[in-house]
């Protein structure tokens, strides 16, 4: 057996320690490992070279992504695929590990279909992976959030205003869900939760009057231009308000201890699943243990939506 291993879509911290998991892990069961460079677009254009447990030497700490990473449109297309395919079986290689986002499991699920082994890994900050408690890189963006509004939070105070915060997710709220939690938020808005912009600007301006000395408001991307909505706030409420998109920060850094844990487990999981003969499907985590399931049916069953935290949080501003 060999197996190739890359990673796929938006780089995520963590996903060092997963490919770093998986190299040595085969090296371990005594499988050639190769390593593919610019996910499924190195596949293509034969970006593929055996490695051994040196080349994984000194990562498991470092964010981003030693494989780098692509985004290939055309692999939508049979035809590109079989040049993936045809490129891997040359060198008698039948097993790959894709560690990515949903995107990238789409791309995994046609290659299982066209008769490669595929196991894929969750490495995406936003969480936004059905079947999984947690993906590689969200406590990590997670942490650094939480950093950054804990700096706002004192310049807020500070200055008596209130900060409006935008963070990453996609359309997944759990980035702005946890962030806000962990950070005190007094709103916390995500598209699973909806958004009532009336109702914001009243309870903002009742904040206001009952004497706050500021207001954070987390906010998830993709829901409204935070710079327009933080003039609103301020014409509503008389609070004296600034927007910050956090951006692309929130991506980078050294991975928190949970998440080279979780790409370590996760890594070495993938591997044992090959050996066993399981393919076309992925790895999870639920409820601090590790599962497998069919890579389609992750792709359509709906993210679970923590109400119970949404309420919590709100109970507790
Ligand atoms: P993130 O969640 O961090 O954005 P992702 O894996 O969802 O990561 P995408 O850009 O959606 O990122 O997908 C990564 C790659 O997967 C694409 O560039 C493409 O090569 C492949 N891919 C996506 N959708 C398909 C599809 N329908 N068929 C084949 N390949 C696909």
């Amino acid at each position: 057996m060999k197996i190739a291993v890359l990673t796929s879509g938006g780089d995520a911290p963590g996903m060092n320690a997963a490919i770093r998991a998986v190299v040595r892990n085969a090296i371990y069961n005594d499988i050639e490992v190769y390593a593919v460079f610019e996910g499924y677009r190195g596949l293509v254009e034969n970006l593929i070279m055996p490695v051994d447990r040196t080349f994984v030497s000194e990562v498991i700490n470092r964010g981003g992504t030693i494989l780098r990473t692509a985004r290939l449109v055309e692999f939508k297309e049979k035809s590109v695929r079989k040049v993936a395919i045809d490129n891997l079986h040359r060198l008698g290689i039948n097993h790959l590990v894709v560690i990515g986002g949903d995107g990238s499991y789409v791309g995994a699920l046609r290659l299982s279909e066209e008769g490669l082994n595929v196991i894929c890994i969750p490495g995406t900050i936003d969480n936004d992976i059905a079947l999984t408690d947690f993906t590689i890189g969200f406590d990590t963006a997670l942490q650094t959030i939480v950093d950054a509004v804990d700096k706002l939070r004192d310049t807020s105070s500070s200055h008596h205003r209130c900060s409006l915060i935008e963070v990453m997710g996609r359309y997944c709220g759990d980035l702005a869900l946890y962030a806000g939690t962990a950070s005190g938020a007094e709103l916390i808005i995500t598209g699973e939760r909806g958004f009532d912009k009336q109702k914001m600007l009243e309870d903002l301006k009742r904040n206001r009057l009952e004497g706050k000395r500021h207001a954070l408001v987390i906010i998830s991307e993709r829901i409204i231009d935070i710079k327009e909505l933080s003039k609103e706030v301020e014409e509503y409420t008389g609070f004296e308000t600034r927007p910050t998109v956090l951006g692309y920060v929130q991506r980078g850094g050294r991975p928190t201890a949970f998440d080279r844990v979780l790409a370590s487990k996760m890594g070495a999981y993938a591997v044992d699943l090959l050996i066993e003969g399981v393919s076309g499907e992925c790895v999870g985590i639920v409820g601090n243990t590790l599962v497998h399931d069919k890579i389609e049916k992750v792709l359509v069953t709906p993210r679970f939506v923590n109400l119970k935290l949404y309420h919590d949080s709100e109970k507790l501003r």
